[in-house]
């Protein structure tokens, strides 16, 4: 539908870059508020130095971060690089899942996915935990959204469990052997060797796309982790912090969302 004609193409690309600048404001207050141990919906944005209470004109995505050049209007402290980059990472994301997915209930589901993996990301790269009430925010948005296939044509309850069934079997073809595989390398190893955090993050991305598409994720993830931990490891080998995992895992599947049915595709064709 966006495809016909241009204008139809571009003002969707704008409004949805709009919509993603914000989602992204949004997404990083979220995270800095569970970090920080603040109430997520009540309480108005402050400061985190001067605890100032900030105005409409402090909280414009992008625009007052550069306007005020990265500082507190009132203290003058440093606000983080991050905020900017988050806010214009999400609103690329959020363009690239419309593109590819058009105006559907699919693209809504991806956005929505999109947006706990950003949240993910983040607190991993915080302090290396992934917070169950992503995953378990995650695992219900994919309840409804296989749901609603079966609901828009009124089919029978039987359909409606089929398709929840069918998630759920998605969400274990790569964790379950993902949770078994770790168990096994517990006992050799005689340590934890992969995050419980992962296995669930894994099940929970699993129950939006087919198993192909999540063996797909799986290797990527991998390939992006090495990469990943190279660039961590360079300057924090000292600290011992675990190596956050979850951002790959987060990267493949935005790769896997935009290529992985077509990469597959390309794949079962050799055969
Ligand atoms: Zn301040």
């Amino acid at each position: 539908m966006i495809y016909q004609t241009p204008g139809i193409l571009i003002y969707t690309i704008a409004v949805t870059a709009l919509i993603g600048l914000c989602m992204g404001s949004f997404l990083n207050c979220l995270v800095w508020r569970r970090t920080n141990g603040e109430s997520v919906l009540a309480g108005r944005s402050h400061c985190t130095t001067c605890n100032h209470v900030l105005g409409p004109l402090d909280l414009i995505p992008v625009v007052s971060w550069v306007a005020l050049r990265g500082r507190c209007r009132h203290c003058g402290a440093h606000v983080s690089v991050r905020y900017l980059l988050v806010e214009v990472l999400t609103a690329v994301i959020y363009v690239s899942i419309v593109l590819g997915f058009d105006l559907t209930v699919e693209a809504v589901a991806m956005l929505f996915l999109a947006s706990i993996l950003i949240c993910i990301t983040l607190t991993d790269l915080d302090d290396s935990t992934i917070p169950d009430g992503f995953i378990v925010a995650g695992v219900v948005g994919a309840l409804v959204f296989a749901a609603a296939p079966a609901i828009i044509d009124d089919s029978s309850m039987l359909a409606l469990l089929l398709a929840w069934g069918g998630a759920l079997a998605c969400g274990l073809s790569v964790s379950l052997p993902l949770f078994v595989l770790s168990l096994i390398m517990d006992r050799v190893l005689k340590r934890d060797s992969l995050g419980g955090g992962d296995i669930k993050l894994f099940f929970m991305i699993g129950m939006y796309f087919s198993w192909q598409v999540n063996l797909f994720t799986l290797i990527v993830s991998c390939v992006l982790g090495i990469a990943f931990s190279v660039i961590w490891f360079k300057g924090r080998l000292e600290t011992g912090r675990q190596f956050p995992f979850g951002p790959a895992i987060a990267a493949a599947t935005w790769v896997s969302m935009l290529v992985g049915p077509a990469w597959i595709g390309w794949y079962t064709g050799l055969f």
